[in-house]
Formats: C-alpha cells, sequence, structure tokens
C-alpha cells in the first residue's frame, strides 16, 4: 500500500548527512550557487534567499537581478557576486558561463512577465546543471504545457506551497488523494518535491515520501519559502544529492525557524529571524 514508503525525517538521519568542513578546503570545495530571483517590487526575496544561500555554507554565490536590483543586492548582501540582468524591471536573459556553476535556484520574486518566461524556457531546454524551482518560476511551467514538456529529468527539486503545488500538478479532494498525486507527478517527471506546509512532505522520483518534523506557525509569514530556497540551492552546490539536500534543508529551515521562535515567540517571527538563526541550526547539528 501507499503507506509502505511513507517516512518522518528523524534528527540523528540528518545529523549523519551533514558533512564536516575539511581543514585544507578553500570556497572551491563548497560550490558556486546561481540564484536568479528578483524583480520590480520583489529584490526582498533575491535578498532572502541569497542571505540563507551563504548561511548554508556555500562557497561562492551569484545572484543575477535587473538593474533595479543592482544596488539593493551589492547593499543588503555584499558576499554576493551580482550578475546584472540588462531589463530594468524583469530578468531576461541567461547569464554567460551559466555551467560553472554547481547549483542553480530560480523563483523567488521573478514575477510572470513574457520575458521571464522566456528565460525559464531556454534554461530549461539548455542546461545540466541542478535546478530549484520555486514560487513564480513554478506558476509560469504550471501554465504552460510546453515548458512542462522540457522539464529534464532527474535534476529538478520543485519546492511549491499548496497553492502552487495546486497549479503546477492539479486540485485535488484531500491530503490522500494530495500525496498520491504528488508521488504520481514526481514519477512521471523523475523530479523530487518539495510540498511546503506545516509537516512538509518530500517526494522523490520513485515515489517514497518524508515528513518534516521540525517548523512552527510563525513560519506562516512572506518571505520563509525564499528563506528554503537558497538553503536548498546552497546544499546542492556542495554536491549533496538532490535527495539529502532536501531533507536536510527542510530539517535545518524548520530547526531555524523553532530557534527563532524560541527567541522572539511565533506571533513577531519573520523570515529574517529564520535566517538569523541558520547558524544556531546548523550548530545544532554538528
Ligand atoms: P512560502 O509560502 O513559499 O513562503 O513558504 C512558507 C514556508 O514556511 C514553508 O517552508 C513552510 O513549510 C513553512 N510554513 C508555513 N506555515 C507553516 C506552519 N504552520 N508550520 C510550519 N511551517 C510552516
Ligand atoms: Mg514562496
Amino acid at each position: 500500500g501507499a503507506e509502505t514508503n511513507n517516512h518522518f525525517i528523524n534528527q540523528e538521519e540528518i545529523q549523519q548527512l551533514l558533512k564536516p568542513r575539511k581543514k585544507f578546503s578553500h570556497k572551491g570545495t563548497y560550490g558556486h550557487a546561481l540564484l536568479i530571483c528578483g524583480g520590480y517590487g520583489k529584490m526582498g526575496a533575491a535578498v532572502l534567499a541569497a542571505r540563507a544561500c551563504l548561511r548554508s555554507g556555500v562557497g561562492l554565490l551569484s545572484v543575477q537581478a535587473p538593474a533595479i536590483g543592482y544596488d539593493v543586492l551589492q547593499t543588503a548582501v555584499p558576499e554576493a557576486m551580482l550578475l546584472p540582468d540588462p531589463h530594468r524591471k524583469h530578468l531576461s536573459r541567461l547569464p554567460e558561463s551559466l555551467e560553472k556553476h554547481n547549483a542553480l535556484g530560480i523563483g523567488p520574486g521573478i514575477g510572470t512577465e513574457r520575458v521571464t518566461k522566456t528565460l525559464l524556457g531556454q534554461l530549461l531546454a539548455t542546461t545540466e546543471l541542478p535546478l530549484v524551482i520555486d514560487a513564480d518560476a513554478i506558476n509560469l511551467i504550471a501554465s504552460s504545457e510546453k515548458l512542462k514538456a522540457q522539464l529534464p529529468k532527474g535534476k529538478i527539486i520543485f519546492t511549491p506551497h499548496p497553492k502552487e503545488f495546486e497549479r503546477l500538478v492539479g486540485k485535488t479532494q484531500n491530503e490522500y488523494d494530495r500525496l498520491e498525486e504528488l508521488r504520481r507527478f514526481c514519477r512521471e517527471y523523475t523530479c523530487y518535491m518539495v510540498l511546503k506546509g506545516s509537516h512538509s512532505a518530500i517526494c522523490t522520483p520513485e515515489g517514497d515520501i518524508y515528513f518534516n518534523t521540525t517548523g512552527n506557525a510563525g513560519m506562516a509569514t512572506g518571505g520563509t519559502g525564499d528563506v528554503l530556497t537558497g538553503i536548498i540551492t546552497a546544499l546542492v552546490a556542495q554536491q549533496y544529492s538532490l535527495k539529502e539536500a532536501c531533507q536536510l534543508g527542510v530539517y535545518v529551515h524548520g530547526l531555524a525557524g523553532d530557534l527563532a521562535e524560541a527567541s522572539v515567540g511565533e506571533i513577531a517571527l519573520i523570515a529574517s529571524d529564520v535566517i538569523e538563526h541558520l547558524p544556531q541550526a546548523f550548530q545544532h547539528l554538528t
């Protein structure tokens, strides 16, 4: 039956996944992540994803941004390198030397403009990189059979919230059907998916589902999903497998949320608090 391949994530398993930092290493050892995030009125999503990515151990981070975001990013996230997109408000063009990166996160704050859809189509058709696909990148794919048909196999992690899931995978009557549709989609497209919520569900291309056990209702606030995109992209860039990156990423994101909750409470909690507690969360696991 379906129940036999459902699992709960526990802390010991996560601790065993975590790779220790090597003494004779350099930033090249920990990968170069690329985030294609942000747009007019939504540069905050790119800032949150970028900061979370940097707090998750990545060696180098580049962020592509439209012109209205150049100063925002370079001021708010000095550790990240900027890849300037020529468009004023929206992401419109694939960066050169895309393939030198080790992982690519796309979606938070990008909007659904035509120029951005074109960029996404070119990306899906050409790249060999592992991809973390979130937010409006999911919405763009959901609205286009052509983009769906171009999805590379075995290289994608989707991170939808329930509404994005409904657009991409379809409407369901109850929780049981939703998990069955989750399994069906991941098998059909040979992809991984994190269906976000109170107990986020991670699904593999084989149809195995892992439920997260960290996190709290204080995290039901704008920007926490963008933080998760940054974390998972950083882990993939560090050569964690896609499955490991989903499991470790979701767990440490929730744990940072729980540590933030202990410090500021559920009501006042904001996405930046989750980022600020990532250091403690990683320390807790090592
Ligand atoms: P997004 O809707 O894309 O901003 O993502 C929200 C993030 O917050 C996801 O990682 C969810 O798992 C998490 N989250 C939202 N609501 C809750 C909740 N009630 N309990 C635990 N985590 C939550
Ligand atoms: Mg989101």
